[in-house]
């Protein structure tokens, strides 16, 4: 038998890398942003096009290279930045597996100009699927430049895979918020179909953030600071009262890099517990500085996990920090001596009379006492359509779902009337009672119908029938709105850029929301049967579980945000109804179409039949 086994051609091999460096555009991005900080660049240009789909162009005025380096660095494994196995552990730069640019040139067509510092001409060098196509020398400015094109062009089945420009764009933004984070010295300018996205300056972090995510970013932030043998702590926690409904900004970085770590993610949680509801998230920036001999970062090819040696301790030194930071923050007002004088501070107008700041302070505040127990009561205070009732506002109780100890019963003698299609049936059926309604661990309406004993989950009920009348009001021409003061909502640029996708599908269902500009929209109106809530937040958990929502489920995106806003909006468990309430509730679930199953398909009621009862007390 001859032999079989052969070296791969070097393009292959590099294809075969490129598959784990290379995902999408914004792999690309990543490396070549990094690449620049690596270079000392101070002044970074990223140009984007179709979502990095046509062009990725990142332009630096770092140290630039030889025309040798110009051919060498689209070798594989070729890199400036370490030399023996034992710099692995002393590893400060952000590159050094010598792998992007080879990647990135097996699937693109890539145009590189260099020059480095003190050199009089510099290079250009055009690369096809790690063809060189030419090669030659160019007047260009100390620095460099590359361009990435056509990403995929020769691996259709990659190209074919990348989701829309709107995802994409965001995976981008999420590279490019990563690395500005880190550098705030260093000034990036990135556009996205020729116009300017973000300009933005060397800074301080503080600034940076801000010019990132918004000018509402400047109340929102309390610095933290820890210096221990093991590990420095720097950066910024955002205000327990701006925790967002979507996870939004939460970033670590190691040395510089930004890092994935559920672990720690868990001591800034944990440091936050008692301070913010359960279903909202914090925005953090925090910034750890230990040995590269503490750290591993060869773990990963994309390298956003790393081991630290000591997670344990370093676990508590940050909930620690975090912490005092929060304590610190209740006690003081935190005035920020690098901030710009005109950050914030909105002009005087004539005669306008100066009054000395009021300053509320607690003494009483610990924030290392444990809390009772934190009742999230504001957040569920939700008026729906319900006639007269919820607009006074109840004391949230706990309740737990395995405290109601109900069994689990199946809709078993409700499927024959589904199989007649008939929710009618159903509406007939127990949609009218002459019976009295009541609620039971604050949580159920139960009452006698002829068929046996209807237990309804009033939170999934009023779900279904949220969901149902959205869709239904905005199915007729003219939604029923509700014309509302109008509220101006901030969103981050990534979930700005997906709301502003939806706007049309929000008016189907009769909200009116104008982009403003900077990321802000206004709200004018709102759909009928909302009645008043917390509309922000309520979009914010539409944002969230969008993103959320797995690929391939193809609902009509008006369903999908009817489902969330269903959810977000519906009344709670736990909460305390009124007769009349629960009078509304029952009749309008009956008038749905499907009032078995709320949107998410959790069963919405049980009917405990007589025979079953009757079968409990046989002796
Ligand atoms: P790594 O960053 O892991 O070393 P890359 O493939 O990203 O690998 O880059 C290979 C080499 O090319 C780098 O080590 C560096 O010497 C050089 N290089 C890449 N980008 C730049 C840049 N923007 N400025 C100067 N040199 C660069
Ligand atoms: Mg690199």
């Amino acid at each position: 038998m001859p032999d079989i086994i052969r070296m791969l051609p070097e393009s292959v091999a590099n294809q075969i890398a490129a598959g784990e460096v290379v995902q999408r555009p914004a792999s690309a991005v990543k490396e070549l942003l990094e690449n620049t900080i690596d270079a000392g660049a101070t002044e970074v240009r990223l140009i984007i096009k179709d979502a990095g789909k046509t062009l990725i162009q990142v332009t630096d005025n770092g140290c630039g290279m030889s025309e040798r380096d110009a051919r060498m660095c689209f070798e594989r494994h070729a890199t400036s930045k370490i030399q023996t196995a034992h710099d692995l552990f002393s590893i400060r730069t952000l590159g050094f597996r010598g792998e992007a640019l080879a990647s990135i040139a097996s699937v693109a067509q890539v145009e590189l100009k260099t020059k480095k510092t003190g050199d009089e001409i510099g290079t250009q060098l055009i690369i096809e699927g790690s063809e060189v196509k030419s090669h030659s020398p160019v007047n260009t400015s100390t620095g460099t430049s590359i361009q990435v094109k056509n990403l995929f062009f020769n691996v259709p089945a990659r190209r074919n895979f990348l989701k829309s420009n709107t995802s994409e764009l965001k995976y981008i933004l999420e590279e490019f918020y990563r690395v500005a984070l880190v550098h705030p010295d260093v000034s990036f300018t990135m556009f996205n179909q020729d116009k300017v996205m973000f300009q933005l300056h060397s800074a301080n972090l503080r600034q940076r953030i801000v010019s990132l995510f918004g000018m509402n970013y400047n109340q929102r932030l309390i610095p933290v600071e820890q210096q221990t043998t093991m590990v420095n702590i720097s950066g910024f926690v955002g205000k327990p009262e701006f925790a967002k409904k979507t996870r939004g900004e939460q970033y670590f970085f190691a040395n510089g890099r930004f890092i994935r770590n559920p672990y720690l993610h868990h001591a800034v949680e944990a440091a936050f517990q008692e301070l913010i509801p359960r279903d909202s998230y914090a925005s953090y920036f925090l910034y750890l500085e230990l040995d590269p001999g503490n750290i591993d970062v060869n773990i990963h090819p994309t390298k956003t996990e790393i081991n630290f040696t000591d997670s344990k301790s370093i676990y508590a030194i940050l909930q620690a920090a975090v912490r005092q930071a929060l304590g610190k923050f209740n006690l003081t007002t935190v005035i920020d001596f690098e901030q710009e004088q005109s950050m914030d501070i909105p002009p005087m107008k004539p005669g306008q009379e100066i009054y000395q700041p009021q300053i509320k302070v607690n003494p009483e505040y610990n924030p290392f006492e444990k809390k009772k127990e934190f009742q999230p009561s504001l957040r569920f205070e939700n008026p729906g359509k319900f006639t007269g009732g919820f607009i006074e506002r109840e004391k949230f109780t706990q309740f737990s779902h395995q405290e109601a100890n109900i069994p689990a019963a199946p809709l078993s003698d409700l499927i024959d009337k589904l199989s007649e299609g008939s929710a009618q049936g159903l509406g007939l059926e127990f949609g009218s009672t002459s019976h009295e309604l009541f609620q039971v661990a604050n949580s159920f309406i139960v009452t006698e119908t002829p068929k046996g004993l209807l237990i309804i989950d009033q939170q999934a009920a009023h779900e279904r029938i949220l969901y149902e009348e959205l869709l239904d009001s905005g199915s007729t021409d003219n939604a029923l709105r509700s014309k509302i003061i109008p509220e101006t909502m901030s969103f981050s640029p990534d979930d700005a850029i997906l709301l502003k996708d939806l706007l049309e599908d929000f008016t189907t269902l009769g909200f009116e929301i104008s982009e403003f500009g900077n990321n802000d929209f206004v709200l004018q109106s709102v759909p009928h049967d909302l009645g008043h809530t917390d509309f922000h937040g309520a979009v914010e958990q539409v944002l969230e579980s969008i993103k959320t929502e797995l690929p391939g489920k193809n609902a009509a995106k008006s369903q999908m945000i009817a489902k969330a806003l269903a959810r977000s909006t519906a009344v709670k468990r736990g909460k305390i109804l009124k007769k009349e309430e629960m009078e509304d509730l029952h009749s309008r679930l009956f008038r749905c179409r499907i009032p078995e199953h709320s949107p998410y398909g959790k069963p919405v009621f049980f009917v405990l039949s007589f025979e079953e009862l009757n079968k409990k007390f046989k002796s």
